[in-house]
């Protein structure tokens, strides 16, 4: 699926053509996006929303049309509703300051699952101690489902949010966010879905779902790094004080008192990256143009396929396996004797052999403490992913393990 609109993915490793299978880590760019990127600094690079200059007016009109696209991209109700941030991490810690301290009071609760990425418990973790607040977990079953019996009865008046993970980076499987949505919604707790892996390789619809926030990053989705989304219903968003302040953020400053600007901009302060944004909108027409149903499509049928060819190798653990994947696929690789070989060593053999996969704690050690290793290997599939490259990567392992038996 167009491999030829990547140019990184032309690029020598060791000598090896390319085979990069680090996609939930981060994307690679089309050149529509790489082009973007330079036309916006060559062309009408200038700060947005106070200039009455063209090239500021042109920018403003471009960044605007980006967060349009984005609202359309995810179905939000309106545009207002989409604040730019610099990632899923930057969106989880405004958010955690927002609402923490517009909601958030001493022995409230918060409630996040065993799988999430640390993104999505430490600035949580960080408002439970400035609040005195309390961080509850949804516990995993054998099969890394989580267990929603445990869930309905950590819901209680106390429960201020629930904040979960759509799609898990490690293990690749898709959470039962909708019904999690429900049974909270049911004792009007709010809910914050972590899309960051969920947004490049499902067809999300935040209407559908009904979350109360939404958190995303560009740079896993073909766009620019240093951007992000935090979708907030309008209704939520309109009530939560700003997390920052600064330029574009205000109304009116005065030292007795600032007035705060109209949404989305009471949630960005300082000059956005517009260039970013812009190059973003062009990740979406990307996609869009593919087909995002073709794309998870691709991705799901490339996930069975590693996870098929790993099942076949004798020595291999694959994590949740049976369950279907929406891009990730982890696994470990056991010597005869039982003995784990470090997912590092299997990486670095890898490596030489110009396959990229991530591995370690993927930034989810409770998780990875909840397996009982060290970390894991983890393949992750894009849309230019082929199986002739998963092909590739599975000669490669089993060179690996040969190699380290
Ligand atoms: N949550 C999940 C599920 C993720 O996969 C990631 C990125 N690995 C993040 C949050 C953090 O995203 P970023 O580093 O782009 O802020």
């Amino acid at each position: 699926m167009r491999r030829e609109d990547f140019p990184i993915l032309n690029e020598k490793v060791h000598g090896r053509a390319l085979v990069y299978l680090d996609n939930a880590a981060t994307s690679q760019k089309p050149q529509v996006v790489l082009d973007a990127i330079t036309e916006a600094y060559s062309h009408w690079n200038a700060n947005v929303h106070r200039g009455v200059h063209h090239l500021s007016q042109v920018a403003t009109q471009k960044h605007e049309e980006a967060r349009v696209k984005v609202a359309r991209l995810i179905h939000a109700h309106s545009s207002e509703e989409i604040i730019f941030t610099k990632g899923t991490t930057d969106s989880l810690n405004m958010l955690a300051r927002s609402f923490g301290d517009a909601m958030v009071k001493e022995g409230d609760e918060i409630i996040v699952s065993q799988l999430e990425h640390h993104s999505n418990i430490v600035p949580w973790q960080m408002l439970c101690e400035r609040k005195g607040a309390v961080l509850k977990v949804i516990p995993l079953q054998e099969d890394l489902s989580l267990d929603i019996e445990v869930f309905k009865e950590l819901l209680s008046e106390k429960t201020r949010l629930v904040s979960v993970a759509h799609v898990s980076n490690v293990l690749g499987i898709v959470n039962p966010v909708e019904e999690i949505i429900r049974l909270a919604h049911e004792k009007d707790i709010a809910v914050c879905v972590d899309g960051a892996q969920s947004v490049p390789h499902l067809v999300v619809d935040v209407q559908q779902l009904d979350c109360d926030f939404l958190v995303m990053s560009a740079h896993k989705m073909y766009g620019p790094t240093g951007l992000g989304v935090l979708y907030g219903k309008k209704e939520w968003l309109d009530k939560l004080p700003p997390a920052e302040g600064g330029g574009e953020m205000i109304e009116h400053v005065r030292f007795e008192k600032t007035t705060y600007n109209v949404l989305p901009y009471k949630f960005e302060a300082g000059t956005p990256n517009y260039v970013g944004s812009y190059a973003f909108g062009k990740a979406i027409d990307y996609l869009q143009e593919i087909g995002l149903e073709q794309i998870a499509e691709h991705e799901y049928a490339l996930a069975e396929y590693i996870e098929e060819a790993l099942s076949k190798i004798e020595q291999v653990h694959v994590y949740a396996a049976g369950r279907k994947k929406a891009g990730a696929v982890s696994f470990n690789v056991y010597r005869a004797d039982g003995a784990l070989i470090h997912p590092f060593d299997v990486g670095v053999l890898l490596d030489r052999q110009g396959v990229a996969v991530r591995t370690g704690h993927h930034c989810a050690e409770p998780l990875i403490d909840y397996l009982g290793v060290p970390g894991t290997v983890r393949a992750s599939v894009g849309l230019y992913n082929t199986k002739e490259d998963i092909d590739t990567f599975v000669a490669a392992l089993k060179k690996a393990i040969m190699m380290l038996e």
